[in-house]
């Protein structure tokens, strides 16, 4: 009862201070003053850059001081230069009542932003890094229709279809060797901040069954640089990847989720001829030095590059050689060559592809470069360790027909 009593008295007491205060500063509406602390009501304003936006511009759209204009940059200066802001980039300011800038968030990128704050009349700037929770999650899935469908929905679950593909990028082409009912496990790093999820971090180990033939990935790093490795420890990079026809590319090319670009692999001669969209991105196998690019013939546009141990690829029929692809010029893995077409003598739109060893044309599907040297004596014991731990995890993560990333992921937000 007692405590009620001077409950009441202390809200008595502020709503009078209050009249008092207001019929003082006569309820001037536009400074909404709370209390005799000055603790302002501050006006919060957020956004994207535009395109071609430069600081006084959203200073000017947001109604701020100009002399603020100055400050900012002071503050900034060393630290981080708003010069180079990005359009599309996320920023978010507070605004005192007198249009004087209080704070302002910058992303840089998504895990880092520009913090400014106001301190009297400066203001002081610093970068800072969102900290994240790291979890190790996994999932297992069967693949229907294709690999970013059998992820379910979401931009996650995209993300990780497409991680998942380069990491096997040497040993299976994910546009045509996939086969219904083909299964996969992941074990992958989530990020959390606070019990939200924000995105995935690494894969740390991967099983993808194939056709009957089960690989496995481990991530391992060795002197700072990450890669990753069978579990015998050899490198699963090799020299030429399984198919010029990128699924990364490809899936960032053709944007619905049911996408079969390449309609029909066949080897009518020597070769292969991938058929697909024209536009379709055509990459490198391998490093290499373009010794071809041009028209030639019954190939139409087409691009040759010389490999290391006498190897060349040919790339014909194509739309469009890409700029920079010219003799001489180096290529690197995966670099995008070209665009499929039908030029040349060509019935309809496809890639003609061709490897030649010495000068005589090699079926590239039964090219399997050998892989790098595994991992040297002073890695074996560690990764050993790695790759049992590994293994147990990835053993214990069940295959769920028709799994939905996103809904798992939301699952574990509620817990
Ligand atoms: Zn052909």
């Amino acid at each position: 009862m007692k405590r009620n009593h001077a409950a009441y008295g202390i809200v008595f007491v502020a709503v009078v201070a209050c009249l008092v205060f207001l019929a003082w500063t006569g309820g001037d509406k536009r400074k909404p003053v709370f209390g005799d602390d000055a603790r302002v009501k501050l006006r919060k304003v957020s956004g994207t850059v535009r395109k071609g936006d430069v600081l006084s511009r959203l200073f000017k759209r947001n109604r701020l001081q100009v002399a603020d204009l100055r400050r900012v940059k002071e503050a900034a200066d060393g630290v981080y230069d708003l010069g180079k802001l990005s359009s599309g980039r996320p920023y978010s300011m507070t605004i005192d009542p007198d249009d004087r800038l209080s704070s302002l968030t910058y992303w840089i990128d998504d895990d880092t932003y520009l913090n400014l704050s106001r301190d009297g009349e400066s203001l002081t700037a610093a970068i800072e890094k969102v900290e994240y929770e790291k979890r190790q999650l996994s999932f297992g899935g069967v693949i229907r229709d294709n690999l970013v469908a059998s992820l379910g929905p979401g931009r996650d679950a995209v993300l990780l279809a497409l991680d998942l593909s380069d990491i096997f990028a040497w040993d299976i082409d994910f546009n045509t060797d996939l086969r219904e009912g083909d299964t996969f496990r992941v074990v992958v790093e989530g990020l959390f901040a606070g019990n939200t999820f924000k995105k995935f971090g690494d894969i740390l180990s991967a099983e993808f069954i194939n056709d009957g033939q089960r690989y496995l990935a481990y991530r391992y790093e060795v002197k700072g640089n990450a890669g990753y490795y069978d579990a015998e420890g050899r490198p699963l990079k090799r020299a030429f990847l399984k198919a010029p026809l990128n699924f990364r590319r490809i899936s960032s090319h053709f944007t619905g989720r049911r996408f079969h670009p390449i309609l029909k692999v066949y080897r009518p001669h020597r070769g292969i001829d991938y058929v697909a969209a024209t536009g379709t991105p055509v990459s490198a196998l391998g490093d290499g030095v373009v010794r071809f690019a041009g028209r030639r013939g019954g190939y139409g546009k087409l691009v040759i590059i010389q490999h290391r141990n006498n190897y060349s690829t040919w790339y014909g029929h194509l739309s469009r050689i890409e700029k920079g692809i010219r003799s001489g010029a180096r290529v690197e893995q995966g670099d995008m060559i070209g665009r499929v077409g039908s030029t040349g003598l060509a019935t309809g739109p496809h890639l003609h592809f061709e490897m030649r060893v010495a000068g005589r044309a090699v079926n590239p599907l039964t090219i399997r470069t050998v892989r790098a040297e595994p991992l040297v004596a002073g890695h074996r014991t560690r990764f050993r360790e790695y790759v049992v731990s590994m293994d147990r995890r990835l053993n214990e993560t069940a295959v769920v027909d028709g799994t939905s990333i996103s809904s798992m992921l939301a699952a574990m937000e509620r817990k």
